[in-house]
């Protein structure tokens, strides 16, 4: 069984705003209602633990149709994430049906992608993107889907950590754990609930793990440099993947002229060149002229990088045993290079609310995922090992030189399928 992800050595997912701050966390347009008046009662028809993408496009959907929901998030404030914060295509149809149109994206500073270059050792191949895509950080996306949430009418619980999940006879038991002191009154309480929304995220609760997933062993890492002002107008609207020993990494611009370094690297390649942040760097510039060429004179934005290890990349969740609603990451974990796994969870969070709606099973809904889901995890997760394993690696380099359409034809067959997608947006217009 998988434990929960551990920290790998920098604290996983904290900001450490150095000198230069690095995007200033956005404000909440209101004041955080007290714990004690949203827990009222103790009892809700629909609790969703994580504010995160899945649980936030659930909250949204199923309070815009009139149910009652509460929304537990264990951070107080918004804050950076490891991920490479690429939004593709289908991400950005679904944060359009939630209520974050083109126009809205690009208040928030979303600059948009349209190339990928590939790039291993000197060579660099290059091709458009077979979709339009853009990049925003999570920090701003996240808190302004939470906002969504409490203006379309769920109670949002903000600093509250779920500890625990248990079935009751008529629904679900929850114990919380307050971060605050002003809402001490919370801590340690149990809440009930009707339905249970499962939205973590990378993050287990106690005694219930995910199985360790097909590509468990990598670590994450994610910094933000800004570039010099030659290599900041050279990256502008690319992504671009660098493949190095043992692992590979993504660099594309977010809002506000900084660019998002994120990679995954195997842990045990990770040990052999010394174990750290500074180590790995210094790997992937050795490996990677372009890598070199563009952190040159470039200043990280972070004290340290956040870090998060044990994903488990591959896993997709056959079906749910105990009534039990799994979103996100909770549901399918997709390997990072696709750039897919926010569209996923937009995509589970999206079909939960609308099977829910329809008085669906929780077991329909996990079915209905695992089907639309399996093959495309299944094949990213071939191609992940494939990146990270030389020989193959190598061969794929080589050959996206000489074909670039290969690099878009592994985009377009990594995504979501144009079928599910196409259900969900139909969903929104059938009545319930
Ligand atoms: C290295 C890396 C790079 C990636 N790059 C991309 C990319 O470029 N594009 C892309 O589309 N996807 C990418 N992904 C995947 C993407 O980040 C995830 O698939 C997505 O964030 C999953 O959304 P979620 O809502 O399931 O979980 P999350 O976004 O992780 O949200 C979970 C929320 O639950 C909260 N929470 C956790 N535990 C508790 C608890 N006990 N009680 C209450 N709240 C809790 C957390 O604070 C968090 O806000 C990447 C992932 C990694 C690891």
């Amino acid at each position: 069984m998988n434990p929960a992800p551990k920290p790998c050595h920098p604290a996983p997912e904290s900001c450490h705003p150095a000198p230069e701050s690095c995007h200033p966390a956005p404000e909440s347009c209101h004041p955080s209602p007290k714990a004690e008046d949203l827990l009222l009662d103790r009892t809700t028809d629909i609790a969703i633990l994580g504010g995160g993408l899945a649980g936030s496009a659930a909250a949204i959907l199923l309070a815009r149709a009139g149910r009652d929901v509460l929304l537990i998030e264990r951070e107080t404030q918004p804050q950076h994430k490891v991920c490479g914060e690429f939004l593709s295509q289908e991400a950005l149809a679904y944060l359009n049906l939630l209520g974050l149109d083109a126009a809205a994206l690009t208040t928030l500073g979303a600059v948009p992608i349209r190339s990928v270059r590939l790039a291993h050792g000197t060579s660099v191949s290059h091709a458009q993107l077979p979709f339009a895509a853009r990049s925003l950080t999570r920090r701003t996306l996240d808190a302004h889907l939470l906002q969504l949430a409490e203006a379309s009418g769920a109670r949002v619980l903000r600093g509250t950590r779920a500890l625990s999940l248990d079935p009751t006879s008529t629904g679900w038991s929850i114990h919380l754990e307050s971060k605050e002191a002003s809402s001490a009154s919370a801590a340690g309480q149990s809440l009930t609930a009707t339905t249970a929304l499962l939205a973590t995220g990378k993050h287990d609760l106690s005694k219930r793990p995910r199985p360790r997933g097909k590509q468990p062993n990598l670590v994450a890492f994610k910094m933000y440099f800004r570039l010099s002002p030659q290599q900041a107008a050279a990256l502008q609207s690319h992504v671009e993947l660098i493949l190095f020993r043992g692992g590979y990494a993504g660099l594309q611009p977010v809002e506000d002229g900084v660019a998002n370094l994120c990679c995954l690297v195997d842990r045990t390649a990770l040990q052999r060149i010394g174990g750290r942040w500074p180590h790995l760097l210094r790997t992937m510039q050795q490996d990677c002229a372009l890598l070199r060429e563009r952190l040159h004179n470039a200043t990280p934005l972070l004290e340290k990088p956040l870090a998060i290890a044990s994903i488990p990349y591959g896993y997709v969740r056959p079906t749910a045993t105990d009534g039990l609603w799994s979103l996100g990451d909770q549901a399918a974990v997709i390997p990072s290079f696709t750039g897919d796994g926010m569209s996923i969870a937009l995509h589970s969070g999206s079909l939960a609310a609308a099977m829910l709606l329809r008085g669906q099973t929780p077991a329909a809904f996990q079915r209905q995922l695992h089907d639309e889901l399996s093959t495309q995890v299944a094949l990213a997760t071939t191609l992940s090992r494939g990146l990270l394993w030389t020989p193959t690696r190598s061969l794929f380099t080589a050959a996206a030189t000489l074909w670039p359409t290969l690099i878009t034809t592994a985009a377009r067959t990594t995504r979501i399928s144009p079928t599910a997608l196409a259900n969900i947006l139909q969903a929104r217009t059938t009545p319930a």
